[in-house]
């Protein structure tokens, strides 16, 4: 597993990190901490305001998995057309986009590519663990943090052979250190499964200590409170139209309030990342894939619902609790940038958190248990897009693509930006993640 090292000493120079989110935010104090001057530009009034607002809220382990799996397959022959599916793909819609990524993410289905997949994610997760351990040190912020670790619930039999079948492989290369658990051990786990357990919903599970839940949208907003007292200054209702550069570097960005001048810029913009790189000729493979979740408020003293993030495997939905709240997240819906809220996406959702955790989620309804939508900017392999690239100007750095795991993997991409832009190499090995590797696929 990679060490996490102090910050390197950064030269004086000062650095545009576009896009206030849970990763640009970090970058910015990862930066800020190595000595760097920091501009976080943002078109929102506001940090944490678009995707890390109301995620899942899991800090990932030993479940970390690329979406591209060989499991694919049967999932669309068992779920397509059914409407409480975990995912929505609208085959008739006019989607260019749409259909060159998916043919990108299909690729990625064979067994072989998702073990690589796989492998590049979980380095990242253990590095980001420990950056992320020493940026809550240093910064103090508070977010709700559950370190007690996840568990993750299988209904069936067969699911969770597939899961510790998977489990087992991943073990032997020392990249999950996980635990199978009977339901019994589920139950002792994280006692609100009880009632599932007695209904027989719970046939086991996999439990991680290393994992756990925090609030991403109050750590973006503390740790953006944290870098201003460390002096990064923070551009709000700005929207970035261009980069600009000559002589082959980047000399700043275009934005709707003027220019802004910048010796750096880390490209942090999510799905917008794509628009702003393509006219440097640098086609970044992202696909905005919409999910949902519900926050439903609770007493604290709720026992019915669990203590511990909890993932369903079958169900593909993820539960944590946040001081007096539950929430719920999943669905994956392929629908462009369209960022509507049906409620009927979000009843299988409420259902089937109400299957695992009866009691206190009876009787409420979609539209009253705070729905939210967010773009998860997803590549079509799984892991971000970190670092420079020789095809695009130099002193330019991506931070983006983290699709459904930017809560966990921002510290440790975080870490490595700011590697890049002191001109160290990153403590892991960067080439999963390069924007190259699509040259290659
Ligand atoms: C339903 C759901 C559940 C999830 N659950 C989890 C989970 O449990 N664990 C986990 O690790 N991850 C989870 N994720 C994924 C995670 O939330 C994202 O990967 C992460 O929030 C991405 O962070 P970001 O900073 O890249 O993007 P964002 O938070 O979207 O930030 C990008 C910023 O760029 C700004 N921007 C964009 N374009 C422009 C422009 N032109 N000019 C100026 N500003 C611009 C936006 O305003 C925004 O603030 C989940 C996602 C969803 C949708």
């Amino acid at each position: 597993m990679a060490e996490v090292t102090v910050a390197p000493k950064l030269p004086a120079m000062h650095v545009l990190v576009l896009g206030a989110g849970v990763v640009g935010v970090t970058t910015a104090f990862v930066l800020a901490e190595s000595g760097a001057c920091v501009t976080v530009i943002d078109r929102r009034p506001g940090p944490g305001l678009e995707t890390s607002f109301a995620n899942g809220g899991h800090l990932s382990a030993s479940e970390v998995r690329s979406w591209a799996s060989p499991m694919v397959p049967g999932y669309l022959a068992k779920w397509i057309g059914r409407a409480d599916a975990p995912f929505r793909m609208p085959l008739l819609r006019w989607d260019p986009m749409l259909w060159r990524w998916g043919l990108r993410y299909l690729a990625n289905c064979t067994p072989a590519r998702y073990r690589a997949n796989n492998e590049a994610l979980l380095r990242l997760a253990h590095y980001s663990r420990a950056a992320m351990q020493e940026i809550v040190a240093a910064s103090g912020v508070a977010f709700d943090h559950r370190p007690a670790g996840l568990l993750a619930v299988c209904r069936t039999a067969e699911s969770l052979r597939q899961a510790v079948d998977e489990s087992d492989s991943l073990a032997r290369a020392d990249l999950v250190h996980d635990q199978v658990v009977s339901a019994a051990e589920c139950v002792r786990i994280e006692p609100a499964l009880a009632d599932s357990r007695g209904r027989g919903q719970i046939a086991g599970g996999l439990f991680s200590r290393d994992g756990g839940t925090g609030n991403a949208a109050a750590f973006t907003t503390g740790l953006a409170a944290a870098c201003v007292a460390g002096g990064v200054t923070f551009r709000y209702d700005t929207t970035i139209q261009a980069i600009e550069h000559s002589d082959g570097r980047v000399t700043g960005v275009q934005t709707s309030v003027g220019r802004i001048a910048g010796d750096a810029i880390v490209l942090a913009l999510a799905n917008e990342s794509r628009a702003i790189a393509a006219p440097l000729g640098l086609a970044l493979p992202l696909y905005p894939v919409k999910g949902y979740s519900i926050t439903v408020p609770m007493s604290e003293s709720e026992s019915r619902l669990p203590h511990i993030g909890i993932l369903d495997e079958d169900r593909k939905i993820v539960l944590a609790r946040f001081g007096s709240a539950v929430r719920v997240a999943g669905t994956a819906e392929f629908a462009g940038f369209d960022q509507r809220l049906d409620l009927r996406r979000v009843r299988p959702i409420l259902d089937a958190a109400r299957d695992l955790f009866p009691g206190p989620l009876d009787g409420i309804r979609p539209e009253h248990a705070n729905p939210w939508t967010g773009l998860r900017p997803m590549t079509p392999d799984g892991p971000p897009i970190v670092g420079p690239d020789p095809r695009a100007p130099k002193g330019l750095f991506f931070n983006t693509g983290h699709g459904s795991l930017g809560w966990t993997l921002a510290a440790a991409t975080a870490r490595m930006t700011a590697d890049y832009i002191g001109g160290r190499a990153p403590a892991v090995d960067s080439t999963p993640y390069s924007l190259a590797r699509f040259r290659a696929q």
